[in-house]
């Protein structure tokens, strides 16, 4: 059996192409979304990563702000510019990308953010309305996964589902989505017992790990529905998820490809929470005598 791929590039250009349209409604209504991205150092991954969410707005047609600050910055100067960016009433959303360097405290830095412009979602308001079934900005990447789930046409109701990883940006945050939409989940990780009793049993099985080529198709059940969260880089430069593609698609039933799976669909995501912030702001502008 060959998995059918979930192509995770398609499904972005098509979501995307409906956000510009929504966005230039937007604009014509005088509120262009406006997206501030903080970079910090010269993480070169972390380089690219904020080059292709500047692009991705340039090309949806919002405004994006980028601020470049070296490595030895002092924590102060950046939470100042939060400050400020949080009382602009032309940005709507703001995103300091991580890692930082040592001398920040990266949950200070994140709670600095008011959660009504906190659109990668990890503000620790938001993450509560999330996990109390409440409206909030989800965080992108596991809200990507949820909309591919959607797409693939993947049943959630009463389905086995095995999250890998327990971070506060991917593992948790899709632990918890996926079961409001019905699924019974188990989150694993690195104290985790046997791994592979649970994602045998599994119906869908997402990895966030972080360690390449990790879940391999004998850990899979015949059938099943393979989320690769993972990025890593190999000593050949290319670029592999937390799965391996080659033994997993032999077995799965639905699995996503890396590159071109979940990666485009967490900026996706980060470009619909920047629209639904800028429409939020022009519906308090409206309203405000
Ligand atoms: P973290 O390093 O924060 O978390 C990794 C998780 O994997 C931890 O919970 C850890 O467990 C668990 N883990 C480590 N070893 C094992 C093991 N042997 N068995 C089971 N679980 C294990 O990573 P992130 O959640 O931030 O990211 C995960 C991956 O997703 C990375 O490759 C990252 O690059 C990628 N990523 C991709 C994005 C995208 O847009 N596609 C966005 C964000 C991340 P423990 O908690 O016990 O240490």
């Amino acid at each position: 059996m060959t998995a059918r791929i979930l192509d995770g590039n398609a499904l972005a250009a098509q979501v995307r192409e409906d956000i510009a349209q929504q966005a230039a409604a937007l604009i014509a209504q005088g509120v262009q979304p406006c997206l501030a991205v903080i970079l910090v150092g010269d993480n070169p991954a972390s380089a690219v990563y904020v080059r292709n969410k500047v692009a991705a707005c340039e090309k949806a047609g919002f405004r994006s702000l980028k601020f470049d600050y070296p490595a030895d910055v002092s924590p102060e100067v950046v939470l100042a510019k939060i400050d400020e960016l949080n009382r602009d009433p032309l940005v709507h959303g703001i995103l300091v990308q991580l890692p930082l360097p040592k001398q920040f405290n990266e949950e200070e830095v994140l709670e600095a953010i008011s959660p009504a412009k906190d659109v990668d979602g990890f503000h620790a308001e938001n993450f509560g309305l999330l996990l109390q079934g409440r409206k909030s900005f989800y965080p992108c990447t596991p809200w990507g996964v949820m909309k591919m789930l959607e797409v693939g046409g993947v049943s959630l109701k009463g389905a086995e589902a095995v999250v890998i990883g327990r971070s506060n940006i991917v593992g948790k945050p899709m632990a918890v989505m996926l079961l409001s939409q019905g699924a019974t989940v188990t989150v694993c990780h690195s104290q985790t017992r046997d791994l592979a009793f649970h994602t045998k049993r599994a119906d869908i099985v997402v990895a966030a790990v972080g360690k390449p080529k990790f879940v391999t198709g004998d850990m899979i059940k015949p059938g099943a529905t393979v989320i690769d969260v993972g990025i890593n880089r190999l000593p050949d430069g290319k670029l592999c998820g937390d799965v391996d593609f080659e033994s997993a698609k032999e077995v799965a039933g639905l699995i996503t490809p890396v590159p071109g799976g979940v990666g485009p669909m967490t900026i996706t995501m980060l470009l619909s929470n920047t629209l639904e912030s800028a429409r939020r702001a022009a519906a308090h502008f409206q309203s405000t005598p």
